[in-house]
């Protein structure tokens, strides 16, 4: 091999016009070759982009038994020159020179065969579906999000806050937790009443996986200003539905001195941002999801980006949803808590655009939400989209202490003296919200399932890998 300094493939097929003529490095992973007995043609993927680049190799310079293990899924280094294509699909490929071989697969046991598995299959070999296009495109799309999503916040002057994954309280009702232990399960310390002693257990206490950061989430804001959450988050609750997953992504940003009003318009910009960023940087990927799953999705990306958000309250949605004559699986009644097709039949039906929900009955939502004057709603917000029901949900914070105070009181909450204190010393109006990042992929992949644009999900019965 000569010394020559390696590209990728996305270099080579972006710059394709400068680099031809040139002699080109490049590695990657075999997705398929083809053929005569004069000429094979290799399709080369290196992750880089969902396009592969093609090399051509003439069998007068390469012998059968070169060639013999480069196969579907084995990875190899060329070297060759760089050529305006003379076939369709592609305007430069590779004529190769220098061949070697990195690792083969063995075509009678490699999984990844033929093109069109099934998505639930892959599901099963999830450590290789992201060498899939499929999930190379999904796990592209999340990537930029992700970078989308730090972009945003450090633009816009927010601080990205750490707070912790192993929490000993269990305040935000969000769902049941995991615990965290190290005690013997098969032997327990047990105090005097034959109870489980968790005075003995790591912490002194008993401690849990958090469903939320938002309780420490307030504490950053009531001191920074503005920040944002950004980590996984685990709930044990038992939903297997394409929406739930048990440990998930989460961001939560946190404002002081936002009201409710702010904290949709920054939900609304925020959503819309990392929309946009997806369709700018993402082109080929969501125009192969396209193509293969979801024929819409671009003109829902853009239906989205393009239009307001419906701001409703929560008392309207629902005289709506009862005055529209159609029979939901479960009945809808103010008080209820809303189920994935009242929210979907409000935004793809009755408004066909996302909805911002406000003002829920107290009962229906967390303890810490801003209780409204009527004394019987509160100034939550959530946001409902095409396809997801809820992606974002928040509220504007209780910041009156008696207030406050009697909820938690009323619940029968303990152990909040920490966060009270926000409350005790320089409270001040302040609001958040947290998305759900796996939903955000979802939406923006056009993808069914949540498990699909995760690259492990966890779910019941399945911690694989
Ligand atoms: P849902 O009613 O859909 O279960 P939730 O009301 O429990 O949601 P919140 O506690 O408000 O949700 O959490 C904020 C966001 O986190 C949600 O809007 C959603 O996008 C996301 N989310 C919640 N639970 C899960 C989960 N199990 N898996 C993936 N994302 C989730
Ligand atoms: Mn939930």
């Amino acid at each position: 091999m000569k010394d020559i300094k390696r590209k990728t493939v996305a270099d080579i097929l972006r710059h394709g016009e400068e680099l031809a003529g040139s002699e080109v490095d490049v590695k990657g992973w075999v997705r398929t070759r083809r053929g005569n007995k004069n000429v094979q043609f290799v399709a080369l993927n290196d992750g880089s982009t969902i396009n592969n680049l093609q090399i051509v190799f003439d069998l007068s310079a390469f012998s059968d038994e070169q060639l013999r293990s480069v196969t579907t899924g084995s990875s190899i280094h060329v070297q060759g020159l760089l050529v305006a294509s003379q076939g369709k699909g592609q305007t430069v490929e590779v004529q190769a020179r220098e061949l070697q071989v990195y690792g083969t697969a063995n075509p009678e046991k490699y999984p990844l065969q033929k093109k069109g598995h099934s998505l639930e299959f892959l599901r099963e070999i999830a450590h290789l579906r992201p060498r899939t296009n499929t999930f190379g495109a999904v796990l592209r799309i999340r990537h930029a999000l992700a970078f989308a999503i730090h972009k945003f916040f450090n633009d816009k002057g927010f601080y990205y806050f750490h707070t912790p994954l192993i929490t000993a309280s269990d305040c935000e009702g969000a769902g049941a937790q995991f615990q965290v232990t190290t005690l013997d399960l098969e032997n327990l310390p047990k105090t005097e009443e034959g109870k489980t002693d968790y005075s003995a257990d790591f912490f002194g206490k008993m401690a849990s996986l958090t469903v939320s950061g938002q309780l420490e989430g307030e504490l950053g804001a009531t001191a920074l200003g503005c920040i944002y959450t950004f980590g996984p988050t685990f709930r044990a609750e038992n939903s297997n539905t394409p929406r739930h997953l048990s440990e998930f992504w989460m961001i939560e940003p946190e404002m002081a001195f936002y009201e409710i009003a702010d904290n949709m318009d920054l939900a609304e910009e925020f959503i819309k941002y990392c929309i946009n960023y997806a369709l700018e940087h993402c082109a080929d990927d969501i125009a192969f999801l396209a193509e293969h799953f979801d024929k819409e999705l671009p003109e829902r990306l853009r239906f989205v980006v393009e239009n307001d958000f419906v701001r409703l309250p929560y008392t309207e949605g629902v005289r709506i949803l009862e005055e529209s004559g159609r029979k939901f699986e479960f009945p809808v009644y103010w008080g209820v808590d809303l189920a994935s097709e009242h929210e979907r039949y409000l935004v793809e039906e009755h408004f066909r655009k996302p909805v911002i929900l406000t003002d829920y009955p107290k009962e229906i939502k967390a303890f810490y939400m801003k209780l409204n004057d009527d004394g019987k709603t509160v100034r939550a917000m959530d946001v409902l989209f095409p396809k997801i029901g809820e992606i974002i949900g928040g509220s504007q914070r209780e910041e009156d202490l008696d207030k406050l105070q009697a909820r938690i009181d009323e619940l029968g909450l303990t152990g909040m003296e920490w966060y009270l204190d926000t409350r005790r010393f320089g409270s001040v109006p302040h609001s958040g919200f947290g998305l759900g990042f796996e939903r955000l992929v979802l939406f923006v992949t056009g993808m069914q399932n949540i498990r699909d644009v995760i690259p492990f999900p966890r779910f019941p019965n399945n911690c694989e890998f």
